[in-house]
């Protein structure tokens, strides 16, 4: 059986890399000259890995990621909002590169083809088209011509990685303050990983990017300013964050799946993006494992649309209860609320969405 993956970001790579592992041929055509992954860091929750653990790729992805630091959510002072102990399956920063050439090595060459892009999947010979291109995917637009397509989610957001290395102590931490936050993903070696992210009109730019986050969190709480003065100008990615708000009515279509971004774009609150289409991958491998291609593409629909749908609804929401707040007195409630819950019961909230483990790969396992 054969399948061509259009798109090798992480979500088409890792779909390259599953549908391989159950035995099938796959080619992956990225319209970009090189494969790669710009970007900064990005965190691998606890059911990506697992995902990631039925490829093989796990242990590689914990050995370059973060060890296992605490979660703090705090305000621009530093007061701790909520502490969040990791299990024993921890949340894994990395930077997206490297996440990217991990699952790269599990490919071999001559199943990757750059500069190559797809106009209509008619153009395809295979068994199975999967549509791994992204929030603008042009294939979901051909096969769901009525579907609107991403909007503006409200939120600008910038990221970079530190030059410098940092102790090992630094902890992954949210910082909420009125209609901004920044978060801090420590990477495997040191270096830093952060994001900003503010309540703002779509198109923004400014010169000097890492000026102007300076310029919205610069005097919050330690090790902000240091994160900032750390960082290379000129390194500073700032995205505008679009979501596929209205969900697709279905994630198949004919022969083809659409997975990742291209099926449910979603904001990045949750930090979650990738990770589902990670999840999607080794789903989709699993159920070509043990169905023919339309049985495995209903089921495929049957068991990511609602999943996703339902993480990308979450995603809305904590974004709308957290930096997109910006009356001092509604911050002020909120932040009582928040202080008020749990670690523990915080936690087992996040389970909903970490707690998913996957499918076998292998039909013998169930
Ligand atoms: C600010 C921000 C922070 C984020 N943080 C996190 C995080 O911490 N954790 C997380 O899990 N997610 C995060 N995400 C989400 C995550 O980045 C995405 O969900 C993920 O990268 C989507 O992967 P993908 O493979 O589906 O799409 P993409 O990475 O967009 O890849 C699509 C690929 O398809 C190629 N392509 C497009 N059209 C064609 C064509 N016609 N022919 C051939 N190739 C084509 C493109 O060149 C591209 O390489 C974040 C997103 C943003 C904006």
């Amino acid at each position: 059986m054969k399948a061509v993956v259009v798109g090798g970001g992480l979500g088409g790579i890792t779909a390259a890399v599953a549908l391989r592992a159950v035995g099938w041929e796959v080619v992956v055509l990225e319209r970009a000259p090189e494969f790669g992954e710009v970007g900064a860091g990005i965190g691998v929750m606890p059911n990506a890995l697992r995902a990631l653990r039925e490829l093989g790729l796990a242990d590689e992805v914990r050995r370059i990621g973060t060890p296992r630091v605490p979660g703090l959510l705090r305000d621009p002072r530093g007061r701790v909002l909520v502490r969040v102990a990791q299990g024993s399956e921890h949340v894994v920063a990395v930077h997206r590169a490297d996440l990217h050439r991990v699952l790269r090595s599990a490919l071999p060459e001559r199943c990757l083809v750059t500069g190559v892009e797809v106009r209509s999947v008619d153009e395809l010979d295979a068994d199975l088209v999967v549509a791994a291109d992204g929030i603008r995917s042009g294939i979901r637009r051909e096969v769901f011509p009525e579907h609107p397509g991403p909007v503006y989610a409200g939120a600008t957001a910038w990221r970079s990685v530190t030059g410098a290395r940092f102790p090992r102590d630094v902890e992954i931490g949210q910082t909420l303050g009125p209609g901004t936050e920044f978060g801090v993903l420590p990477l495997g070696d040191g270096r830093v990983c952060w994001y900003a992210a503010v309540v703002a009109p779509p198109g923004g730019r400014a010169d000097d990017e890492l000026a102007e986050v300076r310029r919205l969190v610069g005097t919050w709480h330690d090790p902000v300013p240091a994160l900032l003065d750390a960082t290379p100008p000129g390194t500073v990615l700032r995205h505008d964050v679009h979501e596929l708000r209205a969900p697709l009515p279905a994630y198949v279509h004919g022969r083809v799946a659409l997975l990742g971004d291209a099926a449910h774009a979603m904001t990045p609150y949750l930090g979650q993006g990738a990770c589902t289409a990670i999840e999607d991958a080794v789903v989709l491998a699993a159920l070509c494992a043990r169905h023919d291609v339309a049985t495995a593409l209903a089921g495929y629909d049957r068991l990511r649309r609602p999943r996703t749908q339902a993480v990308a609804r979450a995603s809305r929401v904590l974004g709308a209860v957290g930096h997109r707040l910006r009356n001092p007195l509604a911050v002020g409630v909120r932040n009582v609320v928040v202080r008020a819950v749990p670690g523990w019961a915080v936690a087992r909230g996040a389970d909903r969405f970490t707690g998913w483990a996957p499918p076998s790969l292998s039909p013998d396992r169930g």
